[in-house]
């Protein structure tokens, strides 16, 4: 333990009402590990936190300190910033309170909350927040970074739909962050990231969703770049209860895909209507017809199976490497282009993801917060998932190089919660125009850069990198 860390320790073990777990101690090992089992990171204290108090002696005593900290909700953090060798972690995963208000359609959650917690607690009103597609994900990390998932068409993204923070900022101090109470920093926080403190209470509109219509299927061979086509031409002028999202990967040991088109390249499709299902039923029907997909199924989901469906896709502790972009139109060229990466992919549970944003997060204005790009609806992701670390190189290499290759065609731009730790560089394009209200507002607001175990805003005349 370095003299810093252990300062830290005696300090808070005084009035501390969490744990404070350090190497050697019995539930360290558990705690210390992220999703992402490429950072395998050793901090030197856990400070698992159980309220507000404890979130603020944390934050003064290691911004005192000077201890790099790193901050902590679900862990899922494609760049793993929720941790760091031989600092301070602040783990908020025992503030996982959520409250909702049926009348007025409002919850408030803690800001340890995974977003299970959260749709646990709403859907006992039917009700739902806008968030994303995998329910052990953390809801902080991915509403302060945006939050993109199946109802942002016609609801808008997370943080669109946030009504108020309550934060700790870098002297400790409690604030309020609304659109009357420090609205610059409201601004900020809607998109920024944890740039400017710990996100202790997130207060939040919800809508009536209770199921939803669902529809699947696959298609092989000469069909796929068919149906990315159909798919393209299509969504430009689709409703906004529709999402439709293709996944381009390698088919499925399972029952239902024939045994000879098994671990092939597929085009995988999903599609969810959200509303009247006999409205949907016409777009998911025609959606299902188009290019033989085989292996279909349509069903109406209740809104918490749609939400933990893809959970198993993406484990904890597998080998996960990622870069994202944007893109205005998607031409026939980078269609093959990604077709063709199939060929080589080096990890049947890799991803090339296909999505289209659009509907009623497009229609927020590009400076009501700081959310990167809405105006390019087709956003790419090359998600590589694998689990030996031998096969680390040829992973990344083939992401890097796809990603490489369509670059030209991409505008720039980026969702930061898509990142990874290696893309620093791109934190300034991913908020583009909007970059200079940041700076400034990270710089009133953490002008050491405290916290920095993020797509960093650097403040003016910080020495932390
Ligand atoms: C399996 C999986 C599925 C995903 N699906 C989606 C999806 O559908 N839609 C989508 O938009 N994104 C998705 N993401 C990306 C996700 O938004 C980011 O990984 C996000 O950072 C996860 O948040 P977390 O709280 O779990 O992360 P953590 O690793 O805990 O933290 C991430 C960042 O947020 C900061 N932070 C955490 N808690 C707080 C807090 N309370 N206050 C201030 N700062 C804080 C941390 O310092 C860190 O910089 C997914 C990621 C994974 C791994």
């Amino acid at each position: 333990m370095t003299r810093g860390i252990e300062e830290v320790y005696l300090a808070l073990r005084r009035q501390f009402r969490g744990d404070l777990l350090r190497p050697g101690d019995g539930e360290y090992a558990d705690a210390r590990v992220i999703w992402n089992g490429m950072v395998a990171r050793k901090p030197g204290l856990i400070a698992r936190c159980t309220n507000v108090a404890d979130v603020q002696l944390a934050v003064r005593t290691a911004a005192a300190s000077g201890v790099l900290t790193a901050i902590r909700c679900g862990g899922h953090s494609l760049a793993g910033f929720s941790s760091c060798d031989d600092g301070l972690v602040i783990d908020l995963s025992r503030m996982r309170a959520v409250s909702v208000d049926g009348e007025t359609r409002l919850a408030r959650f803690e800001g340890g909350c995974l977003l299970g917690n959260i749709d646990t607690a709403t859907q006992k009103l039917g009700l739902a927040f806008p968030s994303g597609v995998v329910s052990h994900t953390g809801a902080a990390g991915l509403v302060l970074g945006g939050g993109t998932g199946w109802l942002n068409r016609l609801h808008g993204l997370s943080c669109d739909n946030v009504a108020g923070f309550t934060i700790v900022i870098g002297d400790g101090s409690v604030a309020r962050a609304n659109s009357k109470e420090n609205p610059e920093l409201f601004w900020a926080l809607r998109g920024g990231g944890g740039n400017f403190g710990v996100v202790t209470d997130f207060e939040v509109h919800l809508h009536p969703v209770s199921s939803v219509l669902f529809g699947a299927g696959m298609c092989f061979g000469d069909d796929i770049p068919a149906i990315v086509q159909h798919w393209r031409d299509f969504m430009p002028n689709a409703p906004d209860n529709l999402r439709w999202g293709i996944s381009l990967t390698i088919s499925p040991q399972t029952e239902n895909v024939p045994a000879q088109l098994r671990g092939r390249p597929a085009a995988s499709q999903s599609l969810v209507w959200i509303g009247d299902p006999d409205k949907g039923r016409a777009f998911v029907d025609r959606a299902l017809s188009l290019c033989n997909p085989i292996a279909v199924t349509k069903s109406e989901l209740s809104f918490l199976s749609l939400q933990t469906m893809a959970d198993a896709e993406f484990p904890h502790g597998r080998r996960y490497y990622t870069k994202s972009g944007y893109l205005k139109s998607l031409n026939d060229r980078d269609i093959r282009r990604m077709v063709q990466a199939l060929e080589t992919i080096p990890s049947p549970a890799s991803q090339i993801e296909l999505s289209y944003l659009g509907g009623a997060a497009a229609r927020v204005a590009a400076d009501e917060t700081a959310f990167g790009d809405r105006s390019s609806p087709f956003i790419v992701n090359l998600l590589g998932n694998w689990s030996d670390p031998a096969e680390d190189s040829a992973n990344i290499s083939w992401i890097r190089e796809l990603f490489a290759e369509l670059r030209p065609s991409m505008t720039p731009g980026v969702y930061v919660n898509f990142m990874s730790g290696d893309e620093q560089d791109r934190v300034p394009e991913a908020y583009r125009e909007r970059w200079d209200r940041l700076v400034a507002i990270k710089t009133h607001y953490d002008p050491d850069n405290f916290f920095r175990l993020n797509q960093n805003v650097r403040p003016q005349k910080s020495s932390q990198s």
